[in-house]
């Protein structure tokens, strides 16, 4: 049985100047892939990229954000690692929990200005952004 994103037409784009997510509460993953991209994009070593930016929770590297924080990568004009930016940032808001159902869809889109505007996304695309990030 197809999706429900693969019979109903979903349009996103991400808005110019909002950052909601890079300044929500919660946890960016950086997998080791991730890790070497970004220590490459800022001209520095992995271990140092580590240590500077990231915290090791149960195995995994990641950026925490409290309640209040942004993320430190934010600046005013966007991301500072945006062509090395982690897949969880990059495939945002096409994650698996986001799109269970049009339910949850619906209730991300509360969150997330960018859905229901600019193009139709191809479901081909939908499913390569959930393979890059399994969330
Ligand atoms: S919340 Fe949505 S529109 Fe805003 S920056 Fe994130 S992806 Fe873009
Ligand atoms: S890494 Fe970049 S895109 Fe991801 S949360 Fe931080 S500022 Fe936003």
């Amino acid at each position: 049985m197809p999706k429900w994103w693969e019979t109903e037409p979903i349009r996103f784009e991400c808005q110019p100047d909002c950052f909601k997510c890079c300044m929500k509460p919660g946890v960016v993953n950086f997998d080791r892939g991730d890790i070497y991209n970004a220590a490459k994009f800022l001209e520095i070593k992995t271990s140092d990229f580590k240590k500077k930016f990231l915290k090791k929770d149960f195995g995994v590297y990641e950026m925490e954000l409290e309640e209040g924080q942004v993320c430190q990568f934010l600046t005013m004009q966007g991301c500072n690692i945006h062509p090395a930016k982690p897949r969880q940032c990059q495939t945002y808001p096409f994650w698996k929990e986001n799109l269970r159902t049009r339910n949850h869809w619906e209730l991300t889109a509360g969150f997330c200005p960018g859905i229901g505007q600019g193009p139709v996304i191809p479901p081909e695309e939908i499913k390569q952004r959930l393979k890059d990030f399994r969330g």
